[in-house]
């Protein structure tokens, strides 16, 4: 069943969550003048359009990356980002949104490397155009992400951000993360995990956390953002969230700036607010 694509939603809050905390992360592992790679079991098409095709049919990006583009006070991990948005919009209209791989292409030194999977032939092809010309710092299979990860981990360096983010919309795909975490955690036990999440009331997603948050790793950190109320007949996605493994000790902090802000610039109704939660040793 592969009828999710993510050109619906690029730009939405879920992607302005993810990619923060993706560029974040990024940021942290660079500060050490020691290789790393970037691992992305669902990478998307990697770049997508908001002014044509998909993105434009309910213009999630509106409710999301457009609220913050133009913005001159943002706090500096959000700024990070936007400038990252900036980059691939240099003209100054916001025509084209970045997925995760293309983040990471960015803000990673050009000696370090992606190893991105994507299932969807339609997706894996548009990635290839997408990064044609990158030579060897990117690899790209069409290929199922949570088995692909056991053959790159751990990674060459020992240092990596491995980033899980599964369209939720196979059930399997929550105990799909946990066992990909788990199964990670063996292989490269000091890797950072950051894995994507809906929020939505679903008996799957409240028995996912927890699991989570009991699998060896130094700690753990839960970042959601609620855009409005939970719908009354349960259905519908309020807001997302980021749970990470392994997170760096700067992060707590950072979000604790970043997650108020998005609150007050993304939500949508009197019901927005965040989440911030940590454990082991953060
Ligand atoms: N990470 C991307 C980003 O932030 O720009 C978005 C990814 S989207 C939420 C999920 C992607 O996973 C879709 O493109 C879908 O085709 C792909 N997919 C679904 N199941 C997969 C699997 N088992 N392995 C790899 N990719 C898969």
């Amino acid at each position: 069943m592969l009828s999710y694509r993510h050109a619906f939603h690029a730009g939405n809050h879920a992607d302005v969550l993810k990619h923060l905390i993706e560029i974040e992360l990024l940021n942290y592992l660079g500060q050490k003048d020691k290789p790393y790679w970037y691992i992305d079991t669902h990478a998307g098409a990697g770049a997508y359009s908001l002014t044509e095709g998909y993105a434009t049919k309910n213009a999630e990006f509106e409710t999301g990356i457009a609220r913050l583009w133009q913005r001159d006070d943002l706090p500096e991990a959000v700024s990070n980002y936007v400038e990252v948005v900036k980059r691939m919009n240099p003209d100054g209209e916001l025509k084209f949104y970045p997925g995760s791989p293309w983040c990471a292409a960015d803000v990673m030194p050009e000696s370090d490397k992606l190893r991105l999977f994507e299932l969807h032939p339609s997706d894996a092809q548009i990635l290839q155009e997408n990064f044609a010309g990158s030579g060897r710092r990117v690899q790209i299979q069409q290929a199922n992400g949570f088995d692909g990860i056991k053959a790159v981990l751990p990674p060459p360096p020992r240092r990596a951000l491995v980033l899980i983010d599964p369209p939720y919309e196979d059930k399997r795909d929550y105990q799909n993360v946990e066992t990909a975490l788990k199964e990670g955690l063996k292989r490269f036990a000091t890797g950072v995990y950051a894995v994507w999440y809906p929020c939505l009331q679903r008996v799957e997603m409240k028995e996912m956390l927890p699991a989570l948050k009991k699998l060896p790793a130094k700690n753990w950190l839960r970042a959601e953002l609620h855009v409005q109320a939970p719908s009354a007949d349960g259905f519908g996605m309020h807001g997302s969230g980021m749970f990470i493994l392994n997170a760096p000790w700067t992060l707590p902090q950072t979000l604790n700036e970043v997650l108020p802000y998005l609150v007050q610039h993304l939500g949508q109704d009197a019901k927005a607010k965040f989440v911030l939660e940590t454990g082991g040793d953060l």
